[in-house]
């Protein structure tokens, strides 16, 4: 009999540690083991996805599928132990609704089909399902032949820009040296999006093998894992993998007896926006403020140490264990002609059920936000979806047959991004939406450079006095002159991107900033 506790940072928070300790609790008093003639396990697994519902739990009786309860607390607890487990009567009142079974039909987790069903802290549950088959599978293969699969997979990074991540080990592996270094960039930083936090506390070993993965195939013996400091328990639980990984000679001079060495190491940030740029972020590892730098020269010809240095993000790591486990056919077949594979989304915002979704790449906006999530809280009407975080771009109701690719969401005016969909409802304004983007980024630039430093800056003022009701005549016209100055010289992917939310609110919403400027007059 197993007990499954979502146990990530959204379970954590609503009282996950308590229902658990409530379980076990009941079990000893309710004699349940020497009753049923089982052994009851009380399961702390990663995040299902359904934050927002938490505390879930999953009752799994021998022979039977699991059942959800959601919103569970320690009170409901003796009541579920003694009809559920004992009576083998599922407590009707408190199961997860319809609502659930729609949350999970348009999905396909692969990513995250550890998360939520395994012990994210156990090596053995790990090894249970599917872990380290593909590091073994890869060492079988000469790292060019590794990178040629990944190639054939089509992944590409998740991280923001898309780059074909097998393209990208092969400028690594080509650069000569013998010391590399391989990085996994998870300094999470837009605003509503948790998707990599919830990999890395729901499958850190899944993650240690996608890396082991690029290590063997670039030649890296040393990596990073970067990680925000604002993720504590994703922290403590890569940690405790890692070191778990080298107790066990997973890690280390000779991983698994397979004939190649990897150490690796977190790094926590500090809390810079900026650092989730490549070079910033490199910097940072080195112990320097982190600012960007121009490029090139390109990490992968001198990054980390002015050594060749690759990096990938946590969602990108992930795909490459399972495009290892099932091959590049397989995972090549899911998702759209350009994007391949699937996408985790994280939903915030005034949408019914906020969390974490992964869908194949191809499927709509709509799909997500109605079919899977629930539609607008509510019930109010639909108003704009931001996708991409600070960077990315609001798409109005028109716009909601798009694909989530990375090609349609650049062609609607968005970007896929690390994965942030933030819904908006009708009481919103969207150049208050733009201003509090801008405001992000303006307080998150480095100031290396001046279109990037003074430039948001300005911008910033003009939105204010527009909706202060001080807006002046030739405001939209300077603002969308210095957003695309800004845009095409600023120094790195900050400054590049950070007038996308008022260039998009510009395109689909200009309206509202007409009227916030006629309001004064
Ligand atoms: Fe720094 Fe902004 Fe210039 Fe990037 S674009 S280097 S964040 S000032």
């Amino acid at each position: 009999i197993k007990v499954l506790i979502c146990q990530g940072t959204g379970g954590m928070a609503s009282g996950a540690a308590a229902v658990a300790a409530a379980f076990t609790e009941e079990f000893t008093k309710q004699g349940v083991e020497a009753s049923v003639g089982k052994r009851c396990e009380v399961v702390g697994t990663g995040c299902r996805g359904l934050c927002a519902n938490d505390v879930l739990v999953d009752i799994v009786l021998p022979g039977q599928t699991a059942v959800t309860y959601d919103f569970v607390t320690p009170e409901m607890v003796p009541q579920i132990v003694t009809e559920h487990v004992l009576g083998n009567e599922p407590v009707a009142k408190k199961v997860a609704g319809e609502y659930y079974t729609q949350f999970l039909a348009k999905q396909q987790r692969i990513i995250f089909s550890r998360c939520g069903t395994v012990n994210a802290e156990s090596l053995d549950d790990f090894l249970a399902h599917q872990g380290f088959t593909g590091i073994k599978k890869a060492v079988t293969m000469k790292p060019a032949e590794v990178i040629d699969e990944v190639k054939r997979s089509g992944l590409r990074g998740r991280g923001g820009g898309g780059f074909p991540t097998g393209v990208k080990w092969s400028f690594c592996a080509a650069s000569p040296g013998d010391e590399k270094y391989l990085i996994c960039n998870a300094d999470e930083g837009d605003p509503g999006a948790f998707m990599d936090r919830s990999v890395l506390e729901g499958d850190p070993y899944g993650l240690i093998e996608g890396m082991m993965i690029g290590a063997y195939a670039i030649g890296c013996k040393f990596a990073y894992v970067y990680v925000r400091a604002e993720y504590p328990l994703a922290i403590k639980r890569l940690q405790l993998a890692i070191d778990t990984c080298y107790a066990k000679g997973i890690l280390g001079e000779n991983c698994m007896g397979l004939g190649f060495q990897l150490d690796m190491r977190i790094k926590a940030g500090a809390g810079a926006f900026v650092c989730g740029e490549e070079t910033a972020l490199m910097a940072s590892i080195e112990g320097h403020r982190g600012m960007s730098r121009p490029r090139p020269p390109f990490p992968a010809v001198r990054g980390l140490w002015g050594k060749p240095t690759n990096i990938n993000n946590v969602e990108t790591f992930a795909n490459v264990s399972y495009i290892f486990y099932n091959g590049a056919d397989w995972y090549s077949s899911i998702g759209t002609e350009g994007t391949k594979g699937t996408k985790i989304f994280a939903l915030t915002g005034k949408v019914k059920h906020t969390g974490l979704v992964e869908v194949p790449a191809g499927t709509t906006m709509k799909e997500v936000i109605y079919d899977v999530c629930g539609g607008i809280l509510n019930n109010r009407k639909f108003k704009a979806v931001q996708a991409g975080g600070p960077s990315g771009g609001c798409l109005p109701a028109e716009a909601l047959d798009a694909q989530v690719d990375y090609d349609s969401l650049i062609k609607a005016g968005a970007m896929m991004g690390s994965g942030g969909l933030v819904v908006m409802d009708e009481t919103t304004c969207m150049v208050d939406i733009a201003r509090f983007f801008l405001n992000f980024t303006r307080a998150e630039s480095c100031g290396k450079c001046i279109p990037c430093r003074i430039g948001l800056k300005i911008m910033l003022e003009i939105l204010e006095r527009i909706t202060h009701g001080e807006g002046r005549e030739g405001d939209l016209e300077l603002l969308e002159d210095m957003a695309y100055d800004i845009k095409k010289s600023s120094l790195c992917g900050l400054g590049q991107t950070a007038p996308n939310p008022v260039l998009s609110t510009l395109r689909y919403f200009r309206h509202e900033y007409e009227a916030h400027i006629k309001e004064k007059r």
